[in-house]
């Protein structure tokens, strides 16, 4: 689905990922680890096509992402993406931060989402009405509405306590059970061990 071939990234002079070459096949869920400033975020942000790499190619099913002409079409039609903090929007309700992703979804779509996450009694409640392991789990509906093929989470479990986190992860499984390609980054090797695939990042590098 997914094939990189020497894929350097620099900060200025700082070098940041070096000589990457990884394929990643349809419905892997794929978790990169790493301790903090290894490279993670950096091998997330560029698989993403949030951040363009200093060298190398990503094809993506057949596509260069040089060659990408509308990025936001790109992204709305392919990726979902999950970070760390949920960036929900405090005045709308739980239904709206997610039509925010899919303005055309309806009401009984976005509940069915929710109860697969288990959280369909939220879908009119506001962001600080839930808990943080709540609040996570609609970033997560967000970052499904479109069918995306491919989920990027990058430290997704961050602020959530171990049972939230374990959840997280468990829905991960579940989802990339389906076909759904999940790519995760984590500095939590426990929870890391739920991943089909894990690849460490030390230095820039992969081990
Ligand atoms: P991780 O996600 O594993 O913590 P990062 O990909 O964030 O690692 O960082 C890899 C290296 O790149 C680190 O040395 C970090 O300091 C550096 N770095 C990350 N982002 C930037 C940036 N925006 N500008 C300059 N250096 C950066
Ligand atoms: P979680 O295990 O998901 O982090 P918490 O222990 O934070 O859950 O919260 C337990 C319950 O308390 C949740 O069902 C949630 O609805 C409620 N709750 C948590 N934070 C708030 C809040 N700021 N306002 C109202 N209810 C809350």
């Amino acid at each position: 689905m997914i094939k990189v071939t020497n894929l350097s990234h620099y900060y200025n002079k700082d070098l940041a990922l070096e000589n990457i070459n990884l394929e990643i096949k349809s419905g892997e869920f794929i978790a990169i680890i790493g301790e903090s400033g290894s490279g993670k975020s950096t091998l997330l942000s560029v698989l993403s096509t949030l951040l363009k790499p200093s060298s190398g190619d990503i094809i993506y099913e057949n596509i260069n992402y040089n060659d990408i002409k509308n990025i936001d079409d790109f992204r709305k039609n392919n990726i979902g993406f999950i970070f760390q903090f949920h960036y929900l929007i405090n005045y709308l309700s739980v239904k709206e931060n997610i039509n925010l992703a899919n303005e055309k979804a309806s009401k009984d779509e976005i509940f069915d989402l929710l109860k697969l996450l288990g959280i369909e009694n939220l879908i009119n409640k506001y962001p600080n009405e839930i808990s943080g392991g709540q609040r996570q789990r609609v970033a997560i509906a967000r970052a499904l509405i479109n069918n995306p093929k491919i989920i990027f989470a990058d430290e997704p479990t961050g602020n959530l306590d171990s049972k939230n986190s374990l959840n997280v992860f468990e829905l991960f499984k579940t989802f990339a059970n389906t076909g759904t390609t999940i790519i995760v980054a984590t500095h939590d090797k426990n929870l890391a061990q739920l991943a089909n695939k894990i690849y460490e990042v030390k230095d820039g590098k992969i081990e």
